[in-house]
């Protein structure tokens, strides 16, 4: 018996060599390996008599080897193998390239199955390169009384074949004689499912499972075993995720009491009116943070729907109740930005208001009191409990500040949207009260996504904009329009106006670790050596199409300097255009801003588009949207004209969804996340079956007392999957 949590290296037959590759593909034990499920499989289930053979059929045949020689061809170092195959039917020749070590195996008298393509030459019928499997070293072939080809415990030939998703150097064939002994080897896994669920939806057993998957007699049996894992990794990610909502909910927080009163005041002293939306979001906060437990929330909307102000709303009032918050921006220029909205919305706020960079330190006192301070005192200050709201990025809130007494934590635009953030800044609050979390983003989240990896979050939508808002003309720009365009945009910086030229990240990526992520690279179909490098472009538009302009660049690989003092001077209007990577996607606001130009923009996410798009429109002037894209296909052009259709950036999710998989979202490292998860979570109905299954779980046992294999199977999970 082998158990699952074996070492490959300890399994016989795995050399050094196998084993370097199997953990390319993170492939560690036993149990990894046999979770390496097969991507699709081949059907060489029929086994036909050799006479019925017709040209282009794909079948198999048994047959003795009646001759087998191997030549060198006409090219020097090609040798070609050919056999005569013979059953009571007749005879074909067949013919393999280059592999040598056949001989060895197809001696002649050994039976086997031979799956191949037969294909014409000079009018005759030969097997192409068949993959062959022997069945027997010599006599005649396993024929039952019916005069049937008996068919023989086979792995490659005769049957379903499986076909794994490979990494050079290891083929699928390799894999299936690495894994079919150790399907008969292993031990019973346990089931951890509940019965209710296997019986509601029929799922296979688990040991059943992973055999049929693997070496299915049916399609239907396959599909039924990947049913089944599809749903365990929902299943298990719903648990993971409620529990930890579970476990949030039974700690304390600081309640922040809100007096109506006064939150009228605050509002009717802003120089607009809140949205609706704004108005019930916030409702929605306050209701939260004026509990004893810790809100754990998402506030979400689009670009320029105005979150900022309810995030300071509920900043100013936990303020008020004495207690501190920590509001964090993913850049120094975005931290700014907050504290300078907080100081010209809240100009009377005088309990201390902190903006932290990597240069700067200022505390606004109220009352058009700001003074410099040095950074040192900025943070003792705070850990002293006298700045109550401290603005900054990410990295330097949490790296160096100590709070006295940390309530609430603004998290802007935040990919994981900061549930690490908030663990470890109650580490830095000293480990009392967990404070409460507000995560603001502009990217929607498809449903399905919403209702598993992000589960925990309580999620508030903003779904309208200002009024007054200007529609952006968006037009879709093909290669011969360009020069126009590029026209078009000198009159509009000639008028004073500026713009944003987006082009798809510099990096290439490798294709060979890419291999296993196939079905996420649909749509992306030409090689990344294409993609017009951010520098190039800028070198492109500065020196050659705009030499009268003034053209600025920002990429994620230069210093953060460097972009701050770039992204000031295109706020301070010193600058015309500015070429970027998508780090401009989060938040800057600069109203004059009316042109947004994308490169490729077919290589983008649609939501991720919609964004690039929503950084123009806040000001008075008419602004522009323009995908450039080099594809002709109907398909690209289908996509990107749903932007133009879209009533809001969910419907443009939902659909990055379906069309680029979860990674879209997820990001494309490893998270751990196998690709059945992947898939699966593209599948409302499965992720909505899982999270009914694990709530009347834990409602029956909600620390799972009862069910070891589950918890087991869970805390190996956790192992497993990382979403931070
Ligand atoms: P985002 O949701 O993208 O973070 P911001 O909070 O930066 O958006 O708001 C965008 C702009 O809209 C800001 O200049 C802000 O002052 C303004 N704003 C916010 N709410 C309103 C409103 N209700 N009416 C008019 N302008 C608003
Ligand atoms: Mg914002």
């Amino acid at each position: 018996m082998i158990a699952a949590q074996t070492p490959l290296e300890q399994i016989k037959g795995v050399g050094p060599r196998f084993l370097t590759r199997l953990h390319k593909l993170g492939l560690n034990t036993v149990r990894d390996l046999l979770y390496h499920f097969p991507s699709r499989y081949e059907d060489w289930s029929e086994i036909v008599p050799i006479a019925d053979l017709k040209p282009g059929d794909m079948k198999t045949i048994q047959a003795d080897v009646r001759k087998i020689k191997m030549n060198r061809a006409w090219h020097k170092r090609m040798f070609v193998i050919e056999a005569l195959l013979g059953d009571a039917s007749g005879t074909i020749p067949a013919v393999w390239f280059n592999q040598t070590y056949i001989k060895n195996t197809l001696k002649p008298g050994v039976i086997a199955n031979f799956s191949g393509k037969a294909a014409l030459r000079k009018d005759k019928l030969y097997l192409s390169s068949p993959a062959y499997e022997v069945v027997s070293r010599g006599g005649t072939a396993f024929y039952d009384d019916a005069d049937n080809v008996i068919h023989a415990d086979t792995k490659h030939t005769g049957r379903l074949v499986p076909i794994y998703p490979e990494t050079r150097g290891l083929t699928s064939r390799g894999l299936r004689y690495l894994v079919q002994p150790l399907l008969d080897e292993l031990e019973q896994l346990p089931e951890f499912l509940p019965e209710e669920v296997l019986e509601e939806y029929s799922f296979p057993e688990i040991n059943e499972a992973i055999n049929t998957i693997h070496f299915p007699k049916t399609l239907d049996e396959a599909k039924g075993a990947r049913n089944r894992f599809s749903f365990e990794e929902l299943f298990l990610l719903q648990l993971k995720v409620l529990r930890e909502k579970l476990a949030l909910a039974k700690e304390k927080a600081h309640p922040v009491k809100s007096d109506n009163k006064f939150v009228g005041k605050l509002i009717t002293g802003l120089p607009f009116k809140l949205t609706d939306s704004q108005e019930k979001t916030l409702n929605e906060i306050l209701r939260d943070i004026g509990r004893g437990s810790p809100m754990n929330r998402l506030l979400q909307g689009d670009v320029g729907s105005g979150k900022t102000i309810v995030a300071g709303i509920a900043a100013y009032l936990a303020a008020e109740e004495c207690y501190q918050v920590a509001f964090m921006a993913p850049t120094e220029i975005l931290a700014r930005q907050h504290y300078a909205t907080l100081k010209k919305f809240f100009p009377e706020f005088s309990r201390g208001l902190g903006l932290l960079t990597s240069k700067e330190a200022r505390v606004y006192h109220g009352d058009d009191l700001e003074e410099e301070i040095k950074k040192p005192a900025l943070i003792n200050e705070t850990s002293a409990g006298r700045i109550k709201i401290v603005v900054g990025t990410h990295a330097l809130i949490q790296k160096n500040i100590r709070f006295s007494d940390l309530a609430l934590v603004i998290i802007d635009e935040q990919h994981r949207f900061g549930v690490r953030q908030r663990a470890e800044l109650q580490k830095a609050n000293g480990e009392k009260l967990v404070p409460h979390l507000l995560s603001m983003s502009a990217t929607p989240i498809p449903r399905t996504l919403m209702m598993t990896v992000f589960g925990d979050l309580d999620l508030s939508l903003i779904t309208e904009l200002p009024s007054g808002r200007k529609s952006i003309v968006t037009k879709i720009v093909a290669p011969e329009n360009r020069d126009k365009v590029y026209a078009f945009i000198r009159g509009q910086v000639r008028k004073g106006r500026q713009g944003f030229v987006i082009c798809p990240r510099i990096e290439k990526t490798t294709t060979d670790d890419k291999q296993t992520n196939d079905y996420r690279r649909q749509t992306i179909n030409t090689s990344w050596d294409e993609i017009k490098a951010v520098k190039d472009e800028y070198e492109k538009l500065k020196n050659k199409v705009f030499p009268d302009l003034r053209v600025g660049m920002i990429h994620g690989k230069l210093k953060s300097a460097e972009k701050n003092e770039t992204m000031a001077g295109f706020v301070r209007g010193d600058i015309d255009l500015i070429v970027s990577t998508s780090v401009v996607e989060v938040g800057v606001d600069v109203p004059n801003a009316t042109i947004m130009m994308i490169e490729d923009a077919d290589r983008f996410g649609l939501a991720q588009i919609y964004q690039f798009r929503g950084r123009v429109g806040r000001g008075e002037h008419q602004s522009f949207c323009f995908l450039f894209t080099e594809s002709r296909s109907a398909e690209t052009k289908k996509r990107l004209e749903s932007i133009l259709t879209a009533k809001n950036g969910f419907e443009l999710a939902e659909r990055d969804l379906t069309i680029r998989g979860p990674g879209e979202f997820l990001g494309e490292e490893q998270s751990g996340m196998p690709d059945i998860a992947m898939k699966a979570l593209q599948n409302p109905e499965m992720v909505q079956a899982a999270r009914t299954a694990a709530e009347s779980c834990l409602k029956k046992d909600a620390s799972l007392t009862n069910s070891t294999a589950l918890r087991e199977k869970l805390a190996e999970f956790k192992e497993r999957v990382h979403l931070e």
